[in-house]
């Protein structure tokens, strides 16, 4: 794998970094020490200007090198909500939190990356550092945007990869149109009459109604989608009754629904209401029905994916560099690339099993250390084909 020789020397630092990291996990925008971490570090690379508290607790970075063209660079930094169970030097110290995604990795692939890019400057304009919170539900992304990240720090193009268990170790993907999907919540509420279990004539039974409206949600996608378009309907949760021999009063029913174009979303969203509102008058009930607009499917620009795979090529191969299916988890990357040109890509982290590697939001799960080199790698090989010399 060639891995850029002057990052080959930073493996040592990034490991520690990363793991450092690792063992202070922090949630959504709770991120202080990360963010002051990764500040401290930037500024003693001699990066430019380092601004700390955009979107919350996001941090960014600038490199100049004379006039031109701008690029963005983007690593997450929050942690999840899980305890973790492996028992590793670098262990998380915090009770139920952890780095389970690898976001602790991406910090410190995008550190090796501004480290070298620091130290060498083998490019020409703006390079721009984007290290932001809250990816796991929360929208830091967003939250960056929200707070001026385009106006303040111009850019004509953002970049991210995220690593990927089972995929081979330092191999990047770098693949056109959506990638990841949008995810949205739903939540019914179905309200009958409770009663006695052996008089159902004289009840409404809400779960006699949930049960129907859980396969009929099923045509949304069968019967209403377009067979060539993508629709996933999940009911995930189901709430009701506390005894055997009561019929409750009502019936919780929540799910997500994931897809790749928008107008899909928007006919899901509609049939799923004539559907419940049907349902719940053929059994004599009224259904509450919320709809919760999550993040945006995660479309990568054509120009964008040219340049992140050429990139690719030059530090991963053509063996190493794969073409990735869409997948239909969400990312919140998705809101830069609303706003930007760019490219989302995957940097395999390895089989499972191998280092630890397990899936990821997995309580077993760790960042594969011997593929940060080639994360930062990219980043730096991306900048200098973006922005070259002369
Ligand atoms: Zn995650
Ligand atoms: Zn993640």
């Amino acid at each position: 794998m060639p891995v850029i020789s002057r990052i080959a020397p930073l493996h040592d630092a990034m490991t520690a970094w990363r793991r450092d990291i690792h063992q202070h996990p922090e949630l959504a925008y709770a991120e202080h020490r990360t963010a002051r971490t990764v500040a401290d570090l930037l500024r003693g690379f001699g990066v430019d200007e380092v601004i700390e508290g955009v979107g919350q607790t996001g941090v960014v970075g600038v490199l100049r090198n004379g006039p031109g063209n701008s690029i963005g660079l983007r690593a997450d930094m929050d942690a999840l909500p899980i305890e973790e169970l492996a028992d590793r030097p670098y262990r998380s110290v915090h009770a139920n939190t952890m780095h389970a995604c690898g976001h602790d990795g991406h910090t410190a692939m995008l550190l090796g990356a501004a480290r070298y890019l620091a130290e060498t400057r083998r490019f020409t304009g703006t390079v721009v550092l984007v290290f932001q919170p809250a990816e796991e539900g929360q929208a830091g992304a967003k939250a960056m945007i929200d707070d001026g990240l385009f106006e303040r720090f111009p850019m004509q193009a953002i970049y991210g990869v995220h690593n990927m268990p089972g995929l081979p170790a330092g191999s990047l993907s770098f693949s056109a149109g959506p990638i990841m999907a949008a995810a949205d919540r739903f939540r019914v509420i179905l309200r009958g009459q409770g009663g006695h279990a052996a008089a159902p004539h004289s009840c409404r039974d809400p779960v006699i109604a949930a049960a129907g409206l859980i396969q009929a949600l099923q045509t949304v996608v069968s019967r209403s989608c377009p067979p060539a378009e993508t629709l996933v309907v999940s009911v995930t949760e189901v709430h009701g009754g506390d005894a055997f021999n009561v019929i409750p009063d009502s019936v919780r029913v929540s799910g997500t629904v994931r897809y790749f174009n928008p107008e899909i979303g928007a006919l899901a969203r509609q049939r799923m209401k004539a559907i419940i509102d049907g349902i719940a008058a053929a059994h004599g009930m009224e259904a509450d029905y919320e709809y919760f607009e999550g993040y945006p499917p995660t479309v990568n620009w054509p120009e964008a994916i040219e340049a992140a795979r050429a990139a690719a090529l030059t530090v991963a191969g053509e063996d190493g560099t794969l073409d990735q299916a869409p997948r239909m988890f969400a990312e919140d990357f998705s809101y830069f690339l609303q706003e930007k040109p760019g490219a989302y890509g995957f940097i395999g982290n390895g089989e499972s099993g191998e280092l630890g590697c397990t899936g990821l939001h997995n309580p077993h799960y760790d960042f594969n250390d011997t593929i940060l080199t080639t994360g930062a790698s990219f980043f730096a090989a991306l900048v200098e084909r973006e922005l070259p010399v002369g």
